[in-house]
């Protein structure tokens, strides 16, 4: 079910509607052409597919396209963005040649004729090569925390990236010295979309029973990826210590992007040590799977995020946009997301997340609190309707070219 402007009126109010169609009279007719790598996986897909057609409402021609890469292509890129998250890799000379190749590839399938291109992290960021001077303009939107890359990663794409207009971090410390202007803009969640809309108490049981997971203990969840980075091995070892505890069972529900070949091994090995624990509930969910995440997370008495590395964790503020009581490691922009003790839980070990599961589920009236402020953190931070102001402020500013200033 697709939502209109007008139904985030009783979530956020009807002045931020107000603001958003005032901004998008400003942009009306304006062609903003999205490009991403996947549709479907993943925060960046997340967020694309309800902001489109929001945009669309307001007035904006906003299109979306997704380019095309071969395997060899998207190891690469996995490697790439393993890289600029620090992790060290050796880029060889064949690495430029697979993306170069992938990017003339797309330059040639993709329709590219918009009045701003919005590209979208460092996969099709070599789309900038069709810039020829005056044709519109070109933002790049870098969702990745590349404040510490390794050796080689950010040489890989600076020469690309500095050709942009605009670039576009999610905090202050992602975000690096360019010679271009830089803008920092916060994702979001939607909270009318199936993976965030409230679901009935029998809704969220039929998701359950489908799923084969009994509602009689206590579940400590986590929704992510099966990625290394997002750490599913150290989860199964905090929950196997607080179980020793509190009788309680383990969700360790995931999917794998079309963009991430890494998926499938790291699904392996989670498989391996989780055994055959009937409380340990492996789910590789398909992508479409957003009642189910939104069910999950609402079934879920505490949630974790025990990532290593992120970027901004969506799913840490749809978990707490269910005030859900979050543990999460202090890491990329979480800590912005989470106060420590006050809307979530902070660690950086196993056996600390092992400690907080274990205090959350002997105290639950704290983490019934700590639900509830999460819950209004994301209220005043992190809506949809907060992200698309931010972007269509941004369009007016590269739109416009008139300095260091918006004109509205
Ligand atoms: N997600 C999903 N299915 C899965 C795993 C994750 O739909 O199997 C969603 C999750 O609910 C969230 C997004 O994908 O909306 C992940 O965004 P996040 O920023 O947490 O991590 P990323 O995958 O972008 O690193």
């Amino acid at each position: 079910m697709r939502s209109n402007l007008s139904d985030y009126v009783p979530v956020v109010g009807e002045g931020v509607v107000t603001e958003l169609r005032l901004l998008g009279e400003r942009l009306a007719g304006k062609r903003v052409l999205n490009v991403n790598s996947t549709r479907m996986g993943g925060g960046v897909a997340e967020i694309l597919n309800r902001l489109v057609p929001l945009l669309r409402e307001l007035g904006i021609n906003a299109r979306w396209e997704v380019i095309r890469g071969n395997e060899d292509f998207f190891v690469l890129t996995k490697n790439l963005h393993n890289a600029l998250h620090g992790t060290p890799v050796n880029f060889t000379p064949r690495d430029r040649q697979i993306f170069d190749q992938v990017t003339d590839a797309n330059l040639d399938s993709i329709d590219l004729d918009a009045d701003i291109r919005f590209i979208h992290d460092p996969q099709p960021a070599g789309l900038i090569k069709a810039r020829n001077g005056s044709n519109g303009h070109w933002m790049w939107r870098c969702h990745i925390d590349v404040s510490a890359p390794a050796p080689g990663a950010w040489e890989f794409i600076a020469p690309m990236v500095e050709r942009y207009d605009l670039s576009v971090f999610s905090a202050p410390q992602f975000a690096r010295t360019m010679n271009l202007p830089q803008v920092l803009i916060a994702p979001s969640i939607d909270p009318l979309s199936d993976k965030n809309r409230e679901l009935s108490q029998s809704e969220i049981e039929a998701v359950l029973t489908r799923l084969g997971i009994h509602n009689d203990k206590p579940i400590v969840t986590q929704v992510s990826r099966f990625d290394r980075l997002k750490d599913p091995v150290g989860v199964i070892k905090a929950w196997r210590m607080a179980r020793g505890r509190y009788d309680c069972q383990l969700i360790l529900a995931g999917g794998s992007a079309t963009d991430d070949p890494e998926g499938a091994a790291v699904l392996k090995e989670v498989r391996e040590l989780a055994g055959d624990d009937p409380d340990v509930h492996v789910l590789d969910l398909p992508p479409d799977a957003n009642v189910e995440i939104n069910a999950i997370q609402r079934a879920s008495t505490v949630v974790l995020q025990k990532s290593q590395k992120e970027g901004f964790g969506l799913t840490v503020s749809e978990a707490l946009w269910k005030r859900r009581p979050v543990i999460a490691s202090g890491v990329g922009r979480i800590p912005l997301q989470i106060t420590h003790k006050y809307s979530g839980i902070l660690t950086h070990t196993i056996e600390g997340a092992a400690f907080w599961i274990k205090q959350l589920l002997g105290a639950p009236d704290f983490a019934r609190k700590l639900g509830e402020n999460g819950h209004n953190h994301v209220r005043e931070n992190f809506l949809l309707t907060r992200h698309m102001r931010d972007y269509m402020l941004a369009f007016l500013f590269v739109a416009d070219g008139q300095g260091s200033v918006i004109r509205i």
